[in-house]
């Protein structure tokens, strides 16, 4: 899979996709991100991007002639599945996206910065909008590694073990289970025994009682349509 991601500060990208899992994910050639600086596409000889406002009000709005550029530059290289801009205003990101889009081959990632982009930018070339909560940031890349990571994990070999993937909250509908590793005991505070007794069928009856009891305790939501599959 291949994602670009559009950026007016590259280098806040640097790190999130350098270490760990989104690095293995990167060298076994199961992830490429490159990340583009949206001014190298700017024809201002002062690489300006973004300018004030129609009608007035604070803030400056990310033109749309260098995403424009970037896009067409993008585009005569590969086909792209989704162009998805990254907006408080988008579709709240849930695992159920995630798992959709990492099924995809190419996307690109658009960053916001200051008040936004310009309309038009939406309207004609965004195909998804994306947000990552109720609150607002001052840019969308931290978003778009938030939604890059989420889709990176899920990649067939990224993660050591296939099946850990599925086993973590809102997979199956439910928050996770609670978990333990060594020591056994700490301080005198103990582990479920039945996490240690060997016996599989239990432990498996354990965590889904237990994942069902935390959701109804946490996240009654998640259940309306758990009990309705
Ligand atoms: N004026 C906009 C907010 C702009 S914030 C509004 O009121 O809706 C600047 C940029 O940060 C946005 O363009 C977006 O790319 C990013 N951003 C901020 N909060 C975000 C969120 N919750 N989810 C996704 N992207 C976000």
């Amino acid at each position: 899979m291949r994602i670009d991601i559009l950026s007016a500060v590259p280098d806040l990208l640097k790190s999130p996709f350098a270490h760990s899992i989104m690095q293995r994910a990167n060298d076994k050639g199961l992830l490429e991100v490159v990340v583009h600086d949206i001014r190298d596409f700017s024809t201002n000889k002062h690489k300006q991007i973004d300018d004030y406002q129609f009608g007035g009000g604070a803030g400056m709005v990310m033109q749309i002639e260098p995403i424009d550029r970037a896009y067409k530059f993008l585009k005569a290289q590969r086909d792209y599945d989704e162009f998805i801009y990254m907006t408080p205003d988008g579709k709240r990101l849930e695992q159920k996206t995630c798992n959709r889009l990492s099924l995809k081959q190419n996307l690109i990632i658009l960053c916001g910065h200051y008040k936004g982009v310009d309309e038009r930018v939406r309207e004609h070339f965004v195909t998804m909008e994306i947000s990552i909560g109720d609150y607002v940031l001052s840019g969308g890349e931290l978003p778009a590694a938030v939604l890059v990571d989420s889709i990176g994990r899920l990649l067939p070999g990224v993660l050591g073990d296939e099946s850990s993937a599925l086993t973590d909250s809102f997979q199956d509908g439910l928050l996770a289970p609670p978990i333990y590793t060594r020591p056994a005991e700490y301080n005198g505070w103990g582990v479920p025994e039945v996490l240690r007794s060997g016996n599989f069928k239990k432990i498996e009856q354990w965590r889904e009682e237990q994942a069902y009891q935390r959701t109804k305790k946490r996240r009654p939501d998640l259940l309306k349509d758990w009990d309705e599959e």
